[in-house]
């Protein structure tokens, strides 16, 4: 499995370096933080959670994709189904299952507790795409294992899936400023940096919205697609209400968050 992690670690790399010089050239909004600092704080929480997952379960969701495949396990592995098929199929598959995923972190308030690290970012960045607890991070490890055994993924359309959701994710949370002509058509597609920033939003009801991290479909189809923020894209607040300190977004702060996180802030959930 060390190709796949290489895969992973340069399609990572690779395109932060774009992203971040894209996000220089063209910014959307602002920054209200110090960019250095934010950087080193995504950053860590990226790094932490990159060596946990390297010391743990890895490379879980291919191996499980493998195992699947050689035992005829989940619905994909039950019918024989030309390549290309495999292909669209597992993809729509694996991104509904993350949507929906996304909705339960949203939902559930444990779940919650952990999710409100990734909301917890006062700027978005290409960095914000894959800055999550180390925790949150686990938990989707082991939601993603078993829907690959469920559904009979083949092993390259999750690797594939993995470096297209992960590219993507930095893509949409980039403070990327993409010419209004050009994002309309794209955002029929795919989750565009427009779209998810609505995600991002103070107000709760734009939070619960807009959970898609690759194709925007889900959101159109399942009713939980908001348009437009109702404070402006330039001059909306991003973050949570109840964190908008950033002395209080530390690193440190934001690893012990889903363990102190104020009661106020779940009964707001309800
Ligand atoms: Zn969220
Ligand atoms: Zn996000």
């Amino acid at each position: 499995m060390e190709s796949e992690a290489l895969i992973r670690l340069s399609s990572f790399v690779g395109a932060l370096v774009v992203l971040l010089l894209c996000e220089r050239l063209w910014p959307r909004r602002p920054w209200r933080q110090l960019r250095i600092q934010r950087l080193g704080i995504n950053l860590g929480l990226i790094a932490l959670s990159g060596i946990i997952q390297r010391f743990t379960l890895g490379a879980a969701a291919v191996l499980m994709a493998f195992y699947a495949q050689q035992h005829g396990w989940g619905l994909l592995n039950l019918v024989d189904l030309p390549f290309w098929l495999l292909l669209i199929a597992g993809i729509l598959l694996l991104d509904l299952a993350i949507y929906l995923q996304h909705v339960m972190f949203h939902a559930v308030p444990v779940l919650w507790r952990l999710h409100q690290v990734h909301h917890a970012d006062l700027d978005l960045d290409a960095t914000t795409g894959l800055r999550f607890h180390p925790l949150e991070m686990l938990t989707s490890l082991i939601y993603k294992v078993l829907v690959v055994a469920a559904l009979g993924v083949n092993p390259i359309v999750v690797i594939l899936f993995e470096v297209i959701l992960n590219v993507s994710s930095m893509f949409n949370h980039s403070n990327l400023r993409i010419p209004a002509s050009i994002e309309r058509w794209l955002r029929w597609l795919i989750v565009t940096p427009d779209m998810h920033r609505i995600h991002h939003s103070v107000h709760r009801v734009e939070t619960d919205s807009n959970y898609g991290f690759f194709l925007s479909i889900w959101d159109r189809l399942l009713g939980t697609y908001t348009n437009k923020p109702k404070d402006g894209h330039e001059t909306m607040l991003l973050g949570l209400d109840y964190a908008q300190q950033p002395e209080k977004l530390s690193l440190g702060r934001l690893l012990i968050m889903p363990f102190v996180v104020s009661p106020r802030a779940l009964n707001e959930k309800k």
